[in-house]
């Protein structure tokens, strides 16, 4: 079978897990996570001030954050909890990133205190802010191109439809106006193409911000410190979709950096990146146990995992690779419908498909939720959420985040108000 998805535990291994915690769990592979954090900072290893910042809303569990920190891995923040989660793991000033919108006072009062660098949404947000904080020597804005975003003639995505960032004048105003309140050092941020697994996406980006960023300068007289690239970089959930290539992206940056900063004499741009799914999707996966097999119209496999622990299928009808464990080599020759047991009938992590013969007790591997996965989680029909496992490198595994109990479900309830 060409480009089959492996999971990164056996049936074996899972069955010695399931002993201790038991299923369904989210399960991170920190090997990987470590090898790839390091191929990006390779990739970019031309550009001396490049720093990757974790969009921390992907997976916010303290003991990843860690891992990546120690990786030489920042943090990109957009609420007030993430920022106390990344303060907690020892996340400091230019270590945080804070690309928010629709951002509350106490965030921004927050952000400010941690030391952390703010990247603005909207001009009023400028103004705004100077009521709460003080401004810092180096701080951010965030660019709305408009339009469609195309890539060939592929439209990619539409900004112009999208609420985040601002206009070209916007940016402008807002610069000036910060200068004005006594910024010295200047980010540019946008984020315009979800998951995108072609390799052109960060390039081509990167010129229309590079471009900016050489208007801006001309304009305004300020010094670009940095570019944020933002999130967007994609990972393959199909087996046979194509992978991102981290070093042509890199190569291709460098190629725009050195065609349109350099000539400006603004070689000395830094270049961030705010990865979320690229840096962990791929190395997290949900292990779940078969525990019903249903035959009406359709064939249904019932699992012990739902939406509440991996809600993309349903939201999004994302595709989510599953390998039904120790069938690896088993041929495909069932085609089923997977499900949890919500009272939604989009409760479905795949439908028609093509599986081994599959049976109650058999644990099944849904792969690539290592981001927005069990952070994305909910808990609709007062289902709970999983645990979060780490099989550490060496072989062992740890509990990173318990499951939720009835009491946590509970929690924001005076329940004993009801009790005689
Ligand atoms: C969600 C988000 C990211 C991460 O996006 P991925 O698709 O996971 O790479 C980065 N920056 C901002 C501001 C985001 O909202």
């Amino acid at each position: 079978m060409p480009n089959q998805k492996i999971p990164f535990v056996t049936k074996e291994q899972v069955e010695q897990i399931v002993k201790t915690y038991p299923t369904p769990f989210h399960i991170y592979d920190e090997k990987a996570i470590r090898e790839n954090a390091r191929g990006l900072k390779a990739a970019f290893s031309w550009n001396k001030g490049f720093k990757e910042y974790f969009a921390v809303k992907a997976t916010p569990n303290p003991y990843l954050m860690q891992i990546l920190r120690e990786e030489g891995v920042g943090v990109d923040c957009s609420s007030l909890t993430e920022l106390m989660l990344s303060d907690v793991v020892g996340f400091h000033g230019k270590e945080i990133m804070f690309s928010s919108n629709v951002t509350p006072k106490e965030d921004f009062k927050l952000a400010s205190d941690l030391g952390a660098i703010i990247n603005f949404d909207d001009l009023t947000h400028v103004d705004y802010y100077a009521d709460i904080a003080p401004f810092a020597e180096t701080m951010s804005c965030r660019y709305n191109p408009g339009g469609d975003f195309t890539m060939g003639n592929r439209i990619m995505d539409t900004p112009k439809d999208a609420k985040y960032g601002m206009t070209r004048s916007q940016i402008k105003e807002a610069f000036l106006k910060m200068k004005a309140y006594g910024v010295k050092h200047f980010g540019i941020h946008a984020f315009l193409a979800s998951n995108t697994t072609d390799n052109g996406y960060y390039p081509k980006l990167a010129s229309i911000l590079f471009e900016l960023a050489v208007w801006l300068k001309k304009e305004t007289g300020v010094h670009v410190a940095f570019i944020n690239l933002s999130g967007g970089v994609g990972v393959p959930y199909l087996p046979d979709a194509p992978k991102s290539d981290i070093n042509a992206i890199g190569e291709g940056v460098r190629k725009a950096f050195e065609e349109i900063l350099v000539p400006a004499d603004m070689g000395d741009v830094a270049i961030y990146t705010e990865l979320g799914r690229y840096m962990l999707a791929p190395y997290g996966g949900v292990v779940a146990k078969v525990i019903h097999h249903k035959h009406i119209w359709k064939e249904y496999v019932g699992l012990d995992a739902c939406a509440v622990n991996l809600m993309r299928p349903a939201m999004y009808g994302a595709y989510h690779h599953i390998t039904v464990l120790g069938k690896e080599n088993a041929p495909a020759d069932g085609i089923y419908d997977v499900t949890g047991g919500l009272c939604e009938n989009n409760d479905k992590f795949a439908i028609d498909r093509p599986l081994p013969k599959t049976e109650v007790g058999d644990y099944v591997f849904i792969h690539d939720t290592g981001a927005h996965g069990h952070s994305m989680g909910y808990n609709y029909n007062g289902k709970l959420r999983s645990a979060e496992l780490l099989l550490c490198e060496d072989g062992s595994v740890k509990q990173i985040r318990r499951a939720e109990t009835p009491a946590d479900y509970f929690a924001t309830l005076d329940l004993d108000a009801f009790k005689k």
